[in-house]
């Protein structure tokens, strides 16, 4: 009798078990490298809002993403509750400067992975140097952001960043004619630089000698159009992505032939100038009379041509605003100070202190129309990255990409748009547009959880309740921590 209960029992728990399994078809077991983010809604930058998800996270990827009916098995500590908050992929800031101050360097991932920056570009900078940095990044991923580097400004001569003053440091190489070309561009391709950056004092032999190595071994070359040519030669010949805009104006002046005939004579720099000095002294006599003087017609060729050839933009309008309205006076800007080491902090407060406090109508004329020249270049359809140009202009790393994704909104991009810059896109120029910058299954799980929706406002990007990296969970707490840990 108690044998035969006993097979009853044992019958009944099998049942019960099934039902277990048919009625929780829906259920999903949580492995020990997962866990999972439950009812959260979804921003992806190409499908757009998905409400009350659960994702799944398992080692470095995004394993699943399921409906609201699944339920979990697992230990509590695998379950975070995403109830009223929003999911965007890790942020990219499209360009920063790991050597610009030597001294910020080392805590600069740090404030990147604080900010929710999960990969950069480094724009330009010493190759041993920024190697360094993407070392740093590959072998500790959960303690720096991903980095992709041009190594050194590809630069003509002489060269504007040779470490003729602070403001100067050495960030490129001076190349004097087209053999210095293809040596130091193939030294930086054997040195698997990601891509390479083309600067304004290459003269045009040597501009199409770059271009046409970094097609060679499929490259992409970004940069500043070289004073010696215009934009339609140098998109012609091949520049993938220009930042700043740099030289836009110049080739869509009404009286562009008459620029340039007279930058190329003051290109031959009889009086010996540094780089440095020629560059502003060409960019002070040209750039403000060519704002004045642009001609639609010219523009908007301008701006087909870029769209036509998907030429990247990444207009770093928060430098020119941050100059502009010289936002590093604004008393707030006390308190960001204290994320920075203690010598950066020092020195950027003593220079501060010390800068005049007069407002320069023609920066602020060339900020403002910087901003309408995106908004006419997004209308016609030109790609766009955000990028600030960190630490440059007293830009906190990280804290500057949100400010940058607010200026793109301004200039009209909406809310999503702006997410996709700082996302999909510059994910895009490195071909790696499957892997990371979205939420779906299989893509890097580089997340941010957000506490207020940046569609509804782009400003809630900076509303950071967690960061995900590589992966791994990192709280508002040790958030923090990452943010004011001044030990550096
Ligand atoms: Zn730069």
């Amino acid at each position: 009798m108690k044998n035969y209960s006993f097979a009853i029992l044992k019958k009944l728990t099998f049942i019960l078990f099934l039902v277990t399994i048919i009625s929780c078809s829906e259920q999903v077991t949580i492995s020990k490298n997962a866990f999972v983010i439950k009812n959260i809604s979804i921003i992806d930058p190409i499908d757009g809002f998905q409400s009350v998800k659960h994702v799944v996270v398992e080692h470095d990827l995004i394993a699943m993403i399921l409906d609201k009916n699944y339920k979990f098995l697992a230990n509590e500590d695998k379950i975070i509750d995403g109830s009223g908050k929003f999911l965007i992929p890790g942020l990219w800031d499209a360009h920063v400067h790991f050597s610009y101050d030597k001294n910020l360097t080392s805590s600069m991932p740090r404030l990147f992975l604080a900010h929710g920056i999960t990969s950069v570009r480094d724009t330009g900078g010493p190759i041993d140097y920024v190697l360094k940095a993407k070392e740093f990044s590959l072998n500790e991923p959960l303690k720096s952001p991903n980095i992709f580097i041009a190594g050194p400004l590809i630069d003509g001569s002489p060269n504007v960043y040779n470490d003729s003053s602070p403001s100067f440091p050495l960030l490129s190489i001076e190349n004097k004619d087209i053999i210095d070309i293809e040596s130091n561009t193939l030294g930086l391709i054997d040195k698997e630089v990601d891509f390479l950056k083309a600067y304004e004092m290459l003269n045009e032999n040597q501009f199409l000698t770059l271009t046409k190595i970094a097609q060679k071994r499929k490259l992409n070359v970004t940069g500043h159009i070289p004073l010696s040519m215009n934009l339609f030669s140098a998109v012609n010949s091949g520049l993938n992505g220009m930042e700043h805009l740099r030289n836009l104006e110049l080739s869509i002046a009404s009286n562009a032939e008459e620029l340039y005939e007279e930058r190329i004579q003051m290109l031959k720099n009889p009086n010996g100038l540094l780089g440095s000095t020629l560059r502003s002294s060409i960019h002070s006599k040209q750039r403000m009379s060519a704002i004045d003087s642009v001609d639609n017609n010219k523009f908007e060729e301008a701006a087909n041509l870029l769209a036509s050839k998907n030429v990247w933009q990444t207009p770093t309008l928060i430098l020119y605003r941050s100059y502009a309205q010289k936002s590093h006076l604004n008393p707030s800007f006390l308190l960001e100070l204290n994320k920075l080491p203690q010598q950066v902090k020092q020195k950027w407060s003593n220079e501060i202190a010390a800068s005049d406090t007069i407002i320069d109508k023609s920066s602020v004329r060339y900020s403002n129309w910087i901003v309408d020249a995106v908004s006419k270049l997004h209308k016609n359809n030109v790609p766009f990255m955000a990028g600030t140009d960190t630490p440059i202009g007293y830009l906190i790393p990280g804290r500057s990409l949100h400010r940058e994704l607010e200026i793109l909104v301004e200039s009209g991009l909406s809310n999503l748009e702006a997410i996709k810059t700082a996302t999909v896109n510059p994910a895009t120029f490195f071909g790696i547009e499957n892997k990371v910058g979205r939420i779906k299954n299989g893509f890097m799980a580089d997340l941010l959880i957000l506490n207020s929706n940046p569609l509804n406002n782009i400003s809630n990007t900076q509303n950071i309740h967690a960061v995900i990296k590589n992966g791994h969970f990192l709280s508002r707490k040790s958030l923090d921590s990452l943010l004011y840990n001044n030990h550096d």
